[in-house]
């Protein structure tokens, strides 16, 4: 059929279009337009003819010509458009620190006042004692100094922010030495060459991918080395013939050169993870005792708060930070501000740590407590996605996430959802994680051996999540059946 004929086939359905008053005037239409006012429904009512006279799609045409349903239409695609875009989702890939999930969930106390600056004037940068101008940061500096035993620190957008930060305030047109094997990619924005080069500073590459000793560290620093830098390698690890230089050698030399160590920590945590049941990470009282000047870490990370990124360390250094005028442009807001303070206000009671801040609390949650969890949630989710899938608790392997102890799992548990029919077992499968992802409260998880697997160590609403899939069972199995018919 050419264009031509599409034209004239169409042609007498369409002069049927009706007016936008018409549709205004509508029962249907009238109801719109007190809901969403004039302005926005009228834009909407015109899109929705105009999408009909340009639609190719005869079949039902004075259907869905009526004034009726040109303003359901309408309606619709008004309603669609004010549904949120950023909104919450379960996470249940196994992931507890998910960088595209929104990293850490934030505690109690922190939403409250986050909100509470939100609805209020405050007194941001407001001495209320003196009645003069105050500073932003000083809300957290005492509390970030007293729990890494830094003499100062300044906060900024994030860790990649206050790497940039370090580095443009340090050691502009001057070299930065750092080896080969920690030059990081994370999440492929975040790369320490690409960010050298547009904080202003010249990479000192020392040693090799796999090796690098203390002499060629030595043998790099000149005159016109400002800085030693050593990063975290958050996302991988060098395993069989390797050499590191540790952190208080790196500091020797540097003292011995009159040089700052700058530590980027990443993830950055505040507390022993061993006291926890999990591996120790270097904390940031860790990196300053082996000797570095500056240590550089996220506040979304493990530390388990908003996002945020800080510079710890020797005060002179901090303040060079604290003068250079973009940090202005990496400040944070009273939003994240207050809610920084508050989350480091958690740590003064380490006792109750754990109980009220979730990434923790996620990160500890007992294995048994997981499992129950799990035998209780398998027959309410079978009933949910219906026969067409084999739903079983089973053992999982969490990740902490965003760079912290990167090889490291910790056991857990969770339901795999399994294709009874292993012929179109890709298809179901594929259909399966996208319904899951529909519901209200999207539900993701990740495919392994041939089964959607939900880790349900990080599920702490079981209450939304049980009614959803009781709500929305019927859908769930209309697709999961179809994709195993077809
Ligand atoms: C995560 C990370 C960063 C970036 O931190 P953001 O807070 O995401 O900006 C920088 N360095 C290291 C070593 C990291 O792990």
């Amino acid at each position: 059929m050419t264009g031509s004929d599409v034209h004239s086939t169409k042609l007498p359905a369409r002069r049927q279009l009706p007016s936008v008053d018409k549709v205004l005037r509508h029962p249907t239409g009238r109801k719109a337009l007190k809901a969403f006012g004039h302005t926005a429904f009228v834009k909407h009512v015109r899109q929705a003819l105009d999408e009909i006279r340009t639609s190719d799609t005869p079949e039902d045409e004075t259907e869905r010509c009526s004034e009726a349903s040109v303003a359901a239409q309408a309606a619709r695609n008004l309603e669609r458009g004010q549904a949120p875009s950023l909104r919450r989702v379960f996470n249940l890939t196994g992931t507890v620190l998910h960088t595209n999930l929104g990293r850490a969930p934030l505690a109690k106390t922190a939403i409250e006042r986050a909100v509470a600056v939100m609805r209020q004037p405050s007194n941001l940068e407001f001495d209320v004692s003196s009645g003069k101008r105050g500073e932003r940061d000083d809300h957290v500096r005492h509390l970030i100094c007293d729990l890494t035993g830094a003499d100062d620190a300044i906060v900024v957008n994030n860790n990649a922010a206050a790497v940039v930060l370090v580095l443009n305030s340090l050691a502009r047109e001057q070299g930065v030495v750092v080896s080969r094997g920690e030059l990081i990619e994370i999440g492929g924005s975040f790369r320490i060459p690409d960010m050298m080069a547009q904080a202003g500073a010249k990479l000192v590459e020392v040693g090799t991918t796999n090796r690098t000793h203390l002499k060629d560290y030595q043998s790099a620093i000149d005159d016109n080395v400002a800085l030693m830098m050593k990063v975290h390698t958050s996302n991988y690890v060098i395993k069989g013939f390797t050499k590191e230089v540790s952190a208080p050698e790196l500091a020797a030399l540097a003292a011995q050169k009159g040089l700052a160590l700058v530590d980027d920590l990443g993830s950055g945590t505040l507390v022993d993870l061993s006291e926890y049941g999990l591996k120790r990470e270097r904390t940031v009282r860790d990196a300053l005792d082996d000797g570095a000047s500056l240590v550089t870490f996220s506040g979304d990370k493990l530390l388990g708060g908003p996002q945020a990124g800080f510079v710890v360390g020797r005060r002179d250094l901090v303040r060079a930070c604290a003068k250079n005028p973009l940090k202005r442009a990496m400040r944070l807001d009273k939003m994240r501000m207050a809610a920084l303070e508050a989350t480091l206000k958690l740590y003064q009671t380490p006792e109750h740590l754990v109980r009220e801040l979730p990434t923790l609390r996620f990160l500890a949650r007992p294995l048994a407590e997981i499992v129950d969890l799990a035998a209780r949630l398998a027959p309410i989710v079978q009933k949910a996605v219906g026969q067409a899938f084999v739903v079983e608790p089973c053992d999982t392997q969490s990740q902490i996430g965003s760079g912290a102890l990167p090889l490291d799992t910790v056991a857990s548990a969770g339901l795999a959802l399994r294709p009874r029919n292993t012929q179109t077992a890709g298809r179901q499968l594929q259909a399966l994680a996208e319904a899951l992802r529909a519901l209200p409260v999207p539900v993701i998880g990740h495919i392994r051996d041939g089964a959607l697997i939900l880790d349900l160590r990080t599920l702490d609403d079981e209450l939304t999540f049980v009614e959803q899939l009781n709500d929305g069972q019927n859908r769930l199995q209309s697709v999961t059946e179809a994709t195993q018919l077809s």
